[in-house]
């Protein structure tokens, strides 16, 4: 099995992929970098910015 590296979901356009192990993961649809690591369970769009 090859070294896909880290999952990513990508903000603009939703496509899921994986980094290949590169350190700024693009996504290969929009072509936007993504830089967070972070995985939304959650799609909401919580304004409550204290
Ligand atoms: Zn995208």
């Amino acid at each position: 099995m090859a070294d896909l590296g880290k999952k990513h979901e990508c903000e603009t356009c939703g496509m899921k992929f994986y980094d290949l192990g590169k350190p700024e993961p693009v996504c290969p649809k929009c072509g936007v970098i993504e830089q967070a690591e972070v995985t939304k369970e959650d799609e909401d769009d919580d304004k409550d910015d204290a």
